[in-house]
């Protein structure tokens, strides 16, 4: 090795040890154990995704996830197919609100059969993490009662995690989180024309 190698390897090795040191700081000052309210938001693709990747991790860790989505889908959702089999419960919307309908009534409807089994996930300690899939919109075209959501959410049990997704998360949400990300939409396959793709995109 060089000389100059190795003075760059030093160099490397004080700034890693720095590093490592705020680092190390950082994680032994947080000290609270607590579930956790995580909002993901934003134009960009990746939300619902993120959503069931934690799901995903929770059943991996032999804990208890239930999804309640708030949107009916145009296609099959693959996380469902295969939570389902692994013990999460999902509430899902029979008929009503998809994009395409105009009927405020039905939708409301549909929200709030949604609402009400998602409400027993957010009462029930035994649940380590809820994810409500689509529910900002809800909040957002007051489809649901927003005090009786934000209530629900926040009287949730003291170990139970809470994941919202969806865009345009109202200023509530944000600002009950713990967590929020904002996905941003920089590029999107299907705006040069590429459809939707089974197993990336449901
Ligand atoms: P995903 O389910 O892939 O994580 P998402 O939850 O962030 O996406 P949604 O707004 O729920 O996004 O939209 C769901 C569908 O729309 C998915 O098929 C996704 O690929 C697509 N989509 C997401 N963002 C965009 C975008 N910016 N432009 C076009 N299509 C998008
Ligand atoms: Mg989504």
């Amino acid at each position: 090795m060089s000389s100059d190698d190795s003075k760059l390897q030093e160099k490397h090795k004080v700034k890693s040890q720095k590093h490592k040191e705020k680092v190390d700081a950082r994680v032994a000052k947080a000290k609270i154990e607590r579930g956790i309210m995580l909002v993901i938001t934003g134009n960009g693709k990746g939300k619902s995704t993120a959503g069931f990747g934690t799901v995903t991790r929770c059943v991996g860790h032999g804990q208890k996830a239930a999804v309640a989505q708030f949107i009916k889908g145009k296609w099959e959702c693959g996380e469902r197919n295969l939570l389902e089999k692994n013990g999460v419960p999902f509430a899902v919307m029979g008929t009503g609100f998809t994009w395409d309908t105009q009927d405020r009534t039905a939708d409301i409807e549909a929200a709030t059969e949604v609402w009400n089994q998602a409400k027993v996930y957010l009462a029930d300690p035994q649940v380590d993490v809820v994810l409500l899939d689509e529910m900002t919109y809800m909040l957002g075209y007051d489809y649901l009662d927003k005090e009786e959501v934000l209530t629900a959410i926040q009287n949730r049990p003291k170990e139970q995690s809470v994941i919202v997704t969806g865009r345009g998360a109202i200023k509530e949400l944000r600002d009950m989180a713990d967590t929020v990300s904002e996905i941003k939409d920089e590029k999107h396959a299907f705006k040069a024309g590429i459809k939707a793709r089974r197993g990336v995109d449901w």
